[in-house]
């Protein structure tokens, strides 16, 4: 079957592309296991070396992957070379330092015996992506996967491949053959072949919560590991002790920073009685005047959403939500003046209760949600009053408030009085239904390697040991 692949501002047929079913997956796979043979007794300055050879390849083909990524998610072309192809190669800068670093334990404990505990390779890892940032997040799994000695096969988005496609192009020319596979076709096809394919050895999933639970049940009835990167509906707490300015322009761009397409979007302000008729407002004036436009465009701030699905399931959640008592705030329609793309104003409203649908359900688009709470206590049982946990904002000058906030926050990751910042080092990971593990230095350590207990004697003849049968 082929797979047509849209430009989401243009709404033009890019291309098609063939999906691959198990067969095909199988070759794949079968691909990588063979490298997997050899690549897992490289020596990590090898290791290192490949690594930052596919990051200087990365960086010398920035311009065209970031407008291949830009054509076919609608990330505004500024950020996809600024930011996303930046990380992408630093991906695999990042894990070529990291390795550098490894080290393992020795025990001796025994007086006779040394055991160590090294860390090795597993096998061959499936990593499965989503669209909205197809670059960034695959390549930190490939460089992820492959620098503890693993091989991979990536299934990038079925709507947003082509990026990835070339990235995987590309740095194979300087990977072992086969080292790095992909796949393409929609999840419950390729994806799930892939999931259950019997030398798959382990999982590495971001994308939907609904998804990530039909992939970790298909990958626990064989065993396999799994990280499950999920969705999100994180609270941006604003007190009155804020920095009412930086919290204002960090509460819009953690909401329409992508488009609004980001798993740890600030998508729930909650906001302190006392200034939130002033928060509001401003809120909403500023998201009235966000540029939307071409993601080619520089002066562009909003560009498309990546499908017409997305597109109208937004418009819908607004229309339900006024519906069930909350008050618009901004957008509700298709933006004006695009005869074609999936652009839509940037969304906000105020809900009368953190039980409406639109509080809950991870809309994953430019939609801002406002409630309003009186107090501390309030501001944390509102935060946590969601299935999700994977990140959260707090906004306060007042330290031991801050202080209070990341102890009862139930969210993988809290940032204080600052928009997204993301530490390499650090897990990225959710809680609740956000997610199951992390991503980042030791995080991914964890998972894609394994430990292994070594015992050795110190003298050449060991213990005496006893000998049966004589
Ligand atoms: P999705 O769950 O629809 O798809 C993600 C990937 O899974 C796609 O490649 C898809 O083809 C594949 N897939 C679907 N069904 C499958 C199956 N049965 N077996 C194997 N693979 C299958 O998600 P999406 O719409 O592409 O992305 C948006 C979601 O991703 C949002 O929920 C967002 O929050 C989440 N996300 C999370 C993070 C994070 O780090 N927590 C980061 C980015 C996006």
């Amino acid at each position: 079957m082929m797979l047509d692949i849209i430009n989401p501002a243009t709404e033009e047929v890019i291309c098609q592309i063939a999906e691959d079913d198990a067969v095909r997956v199988d070759e794949v796979v079968r691909k990588a296991r063979t490298a997997f043979e050899s690549w897992r007794l490289t020596s990590i300055p090898e290791r290192q070396a490949t690594l930052r050879k596919v990051a200087s390849l990365i960086r010398s083909h920035a311009d065209e992957l970031a407008e291949l990524e830009t054509r076919n998610t609608g990330i505004l072309l500024r950020d996809a070379k600024e930011r996303y192809l930046v990380r992408t190669a630093a991906n695999f800068d990042f894990f070529a330092d990291y390795i550098g670093q490894a080290a393992g334990q020795v025990y001796e404990q025994h007086p006779a015996y040394v055991t160590t505990v090294r860390r090795e390779a597993i096998g061959v890892a499936g990593l499965i992506a989503p669209w909205n940032l197809p670059l960034a997040l695959g390549s930190m799994k490939i460089a992820a996967a492959i620098c503890f000695g693993n091989a991979c096969v990536i299934k990038p988005s079925e709507i947003a491949p082509l990026a990835v496609i070339r990235l995987v192009e590309l740095i194979s020319t300087v990977l072992p053959d086969g080292l790095v596979g992909i796949v393409n076709g929609r999840g419950h096809i390729t994806g799930a072949a892939l999931v259950d394919h019997p030398l798959i050895d382990l999982v590495s999933f971001t994308g939907g919560t609904e998804t990530g639970q039909r992939i970790a049940s298909a990958a626990g009835a064989k065993l396999k590991p799994v990280t499950m990167e999920l969705g999100g509906k994180s609270a941006n707490i604003i007190f009155e002790s804020a920095d009412f300015e930086r919290a204002l322009d960090a509460a819009l761009v953690s909401i329409y920073a992508n488009n609004g397409q980001q798993c740890l979007a600030g998508s729930r302000i909650l906001i302190q009685d006392s200034i939130a008729d002033r928060f509001i407002a401003a809120f909403a004036e500023r998201a009235r005047k966000i540029r939307i436009g071409s993601p080619l465009d520089p002066q562009t701030q909003l560009g498309p959403v990546a499908s017409a699905s997305q597109r109208d399931r937004m418009l819908a959640f607004f229309e339900q939500a006024v519906a069930q008592g909350a008050k618009p705030l901004a957008g509700g329609r298709r933006a004006e003046g695009f005869d074609k793309g999936y652009f839509v104003e940037p969304l906000a409203v105020e809900a009368s209760s953190n039980d409406l649908g639109v509080c809950q359900e991870e809309i994953f688009g430019p939609f801002a949600v406002f409630i309003r709470f009186k107090d501390a206590d309030e501001a944390f049982r509102l935060a946590n009053a969601t299935e999700f946990g994977l990140a959260s904002y707090v906004w306060t000058q007042d330290l031991s408030l801050a202080m209070q906030a990341q102890e009862r926050l139930e969210a993988g990751v809290v940032w204080i009085n600052t928009p997204v910042v993301r530490e390499m080092r650090a897990p990225f990971g959710g809680y609740k239904q956000s997610g199951i593990g992390a991503e980042g230095g030791a995080a991914c350590e964890r998972f894609y390697s394994r430990e292994k207990t070594i015992t050795i004697p110190r003298l050449r003849e060991g213990l005496p040991i006893e000998r049966l049968g004589i």
